[in-house]
Parts: structure tokens; sequence; C-alpha cells
């Protein structure tokens, strides 16, 4: 652990996976990868992979949750509109991703899931929260407000 960590913040560009050094705390609307100049704020949740999960778990020490999900599930379905209002609402704070755990069946038995729809939120490189089932409207919200706050 170096201390430029305190004032810096790698992101992975959900993009092409390139490793972009941010000043901790600004918008991640503001800021664009450096290779491929896409943004990396996600104002939509954006679908990854289980290789993109795994990069990100390794490198990046910004905020980003994953909602672990499968297309058969009713819940997952419930929760998704406000899954998407909250990736706008916190766009410049953190990413919101999807994982489809049909399609990345390793990797979401590496999150240790149990059942989806499941959360799990990571900041400064660890895993700060994880919840089982669906969160709707502002206990959502509020569950995400909390895990940026954990350090
Ligand atoms: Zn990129």
């Amino acid at each position: 652990m170096s201390s430029s960590q305190e004032s810096t913040s790698t992101l992975v560009c959900h993009h092409c996976g390139a490793l972009n050094r941010a000043p901790v705390g600004r918008a991640l609307t503001s800021g664009k990868c450096g290779k491929c100049a896409a943004s990396l704020a996600t104002p939509e949740p954006v679908a990854i992979d289980g290789a993109l999960l795994a990069r990100l778990q390794a490198r990046d020490t910004g905020a980003f949750v994953v909602d672990v999900w499968a297309t058969w599930c009713g819940p997952c379905r419930m929760m998704a509109p406000a899954y998407e209002k909250a990736a706008s609402a916190f766009a410049d704070r953190a990413r919101l991703f999807k994982l489809d755990s049909d399609q990345n069946q390793a990797a979401a038995a590496g999150l240790g899931i149990r059942g989806v729809p499941t959360l799990i939120a990571w900041r400064n490189g660890k895993q700060v929260a994880h919840e089982a089932g669906a969160q709707t409207g502002s206990t959502l919200s509020r569950w995400i407000e909390t895990a940026l706050s954990k350090s």
C-alpha cells in the first residue's frame, strides 16, 4: 500500500479494462478513460461478465455495486427500476453493474451467492456490503448510501 492511494483512486474502465487514475472524490461523470475515451460513469446499470468483475475486484479502488441477477427471477425484475434510478442518482459517486448469474456461474459462485438477486458493494478495494433479496425504492438508495460511507 503506497500513500498515493489516499489521494487517487484506480478505476478499471468497464469498456476496455484499462486502469485509470482519478483524484478521490472527483465526479465519475467528469472522467473519461485515458485509453478508449469512454465515460467512466454508469448513469444506467452496465452488464459485466466474470472476467471484468475479476479485474474490478483485483484492481479497482473506486466505489462500485454489482447486482447479481437472473433473467428468470421475478424479484430481480421487480428491483430493476429502482436499480436503474440509483445508477442515475449515484452516477457521480459509484458505478452500478449487473452480472447475469447464469451466464457467469463461476463468478457468481466465487462471490458466495446463495440466491438472486444479491447486491454487493466494493469500496477502496474491499467488499463493504453484501445483501441478498430484492430492495426497492428508497430502501435500495439507503443501502447504497450506507455502503458508500463505509471504509
Ligand atoms: Zn476504456
